[in-house]
């Protein structure tokens, strides 16, 4: 019997990143067939699921750990940029869609909410300003507001502001135009495109294993975890695509470029509130300044949230540590991870990490009243019975080779693809969701470099700044910023 034919392409993991790839392909390449498997019963269940992660669309429009304070008092705003532009990109492939009639109405999965930064004390506010000052004029922050008058900033968010000592010097900048993202309604949408289109989604499949064969064709394991029964599918090319599980089947793959990579996990808790009263009296993303030895990902921020049509509030995030890669994980998933070609990087980072390990001893160690205390300094009037504690997703921050120091932990994302390009994987969780339709496109550049050419126009049509730099395009970029924000519905920034 002649084995069966290849498919052209299989995602492994449900959640954005898999649908974002397979929805670019699906429209540069309408004819190649699509598989993609999910271990758990539903898609969007980790990371991308709502309530596991902040919603944030990252544009640095608030997250001050995006801008470096200079030792001669300038701040470095080349990350802010760098960020907004790619958020720009994930923005206009959606617009496309949207258009199209190919995702569902954009209220689903985006909506408008203001972007503020919140600092008190006189080096913080210092800060504040003299960001404010580098971003004011830039074509992708216009709009931008600056206030450290208590009535303004209580008027742009009561909350924050009532029961505040009056003798505290504190500042804000606010962006309108900021949004709050469902990823995992965005997922499932992405989702239909593609079954609509042909795809097929199994749920409940575990990927366990993959091979590659003398023809260049991959094998891949699976095994239902209903039934536990196992099979296998064949294919041309392999997005691993599975969140924390990515690690452990890169290096199941035997691909040379997996080496050398490790992954150190941070979990996290928010707390939440879905009281209504308090829920209408504050409408915005407002973030703080991290403190000593935290992790950029844990900048606090008191967030509105809005899923399913209802908005909650949320606060955090606490950071924690477990050995799972998924919060669906297991306990030996870090023990598991560790191999000859990753051991000396993950003794390195250990090594110079130690404010770290200290920070995340001293989250675990938190108790529900200390945890409450933070809050209480965005909100001084917060009342523990309106909220709870919910658990977020888990991120594995990815460790890797470094030739001087031995290993070093990245708090960003890392596209790992083999030689051939038959096989990519996605590591790391920061800055996330937002930028999967640019990582996704570099992907695709990196693994389907004979099709650039002949992909090009249609990614154009989809993302029409393609290739160039907003930044440096005022005029393209006023142009981007407003057609997205009309498409998507949202508040037109400048
Ligand atoms: C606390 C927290 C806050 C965050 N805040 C933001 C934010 O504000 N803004 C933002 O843009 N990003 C944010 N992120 C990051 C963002 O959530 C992630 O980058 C994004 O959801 C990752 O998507 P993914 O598709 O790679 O992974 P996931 O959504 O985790 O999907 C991976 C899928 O693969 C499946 N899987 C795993 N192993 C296998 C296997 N062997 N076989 C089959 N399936 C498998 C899993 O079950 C899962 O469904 C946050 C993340 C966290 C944890």
């Amino acid at each position: 019997m002649s084995p069966a034919k290849p498919i052209d392409v299989v995602l492994i993991g449900g959640g954005i990143m898999s649908v974002t790839l397979g929805s670019i392909l699906k429209q540069v390449e309408p004819g190649w067939t699509i598989h993609l498997y999910e271990a758990l019963p539903e898609l969007a269940l980790e990371s991308s699921n709502p309530w596991n992660n902040a919603g944030t669309g990252h544009s640095a429009l608030c997250e001050l750990n995006y801008t470096k304070d200079l030792p001669d008092g300038t701040v470095d705003i080349s990350s802010a940029v760098k960020i907004n532009e790619q958020f720009q990109i994930s923005r206009q492939f959606w617009s496309y869609l949207v258009k199209k009639d190919l995702l569902p109405d954009p209220e689903n999965f985006i909506n408008t909410v203001p972007h503020m930064s919140f600092v008190w004390g006189e080096d913080n506010v210092s800060f504040l300003r003299r960001r404010f000052d580098a971003l004011k004029d830039h074509p992708l922050f216009l709009g931008m507001e600056y206030s450290e008058d208590p009535a303004v900033i209580h008027s742009w968010a009561p909350t924050i502001m009532s029961g505040r000592p009056k003798a505290q010097k504190f500042a804000a900048t606010r962006m309108i135009a900021g949004t709050d993202v469902d990823f995992g309604a965005l997922t499932r949408g992405l989702a239909s495109y593609l079954t609509d289109n042909g795809a097929i989604i199994s749920t409940d499949e575990k990927v366990t294993g993959l091979s590659r064969g003398k023809d260049g064709v991959w094998t891949v394991k699976l095994r239902r975890t209903i039934g536990k029964y196992t099979s296998r599918a064949r294919a041309r090319f392999v997005f691993v695509g599975a969140g924390g599980g990515a690690l452990s089947l890169l290096q199941k793959s035997g691909i040379p470029e997996a080496r050398g990579y490790g992954g150190f996990p941070v979990s996290g808790q928010f707390l939440r509130t879905d009281n209504e009263k308090l829920v209408a009296k504050h409408h915005a993303k407002v973030y703080g300044k991290a403190s000593v030895g935290a992790p950029p990902m844990s900048v606090p921020h008191l967030d509105t949230r809005i899923v399913d049509g209802h908005s909650s509030l949320m606060f955090g995030p606490y950071a924690g540590f477990t050995p799972k890669f998924l919060k669906t994980g297991s306990w030996l998933d870090l023990p598991l991870s560790i191999r000859l070609g990753n051991i000396i990087p993950l003794l390195a980072v250990f090594k110079d990490n130690l404010d770290l390990s200290w920070y995340l001893v001293t989250q675990l160690l938190a108790s529900r009243r200390a945890k409450f205390a933070a809050l209480r300094e965005f909100m001084p009037d917060a009342r523990p019975a309106d909220w709870r504690l919910i658990t977020a997703g888990q991120r594995v921050q990815v460790i890797k080779k470094d030739a001087k120091k031995g290993g070093i932990l990245q708090f960003g994302t890392e596209v790992v693809t083999g030689a051939d390009g038959t096989i990519a994987g996605l590591l790391g969780a920061s800055p996330g969701a937002s930028t999967a339709v640019p990582i996704m496109l570099e992907l695709i550049d990196r693994c389907f470099p004979d099709r650039s050419e002949e992909w090009a126009p249609q990614i154009r049509a989809m993302v029409p700044s393609y290739g160039k730099a907003l930044s440096s395009t005022p005029a393209l970029a006023g142009k981007t910023l407003a057609s997205t924000a009309k498409q998507l519905e949202l508040s037109n920034p400048s």
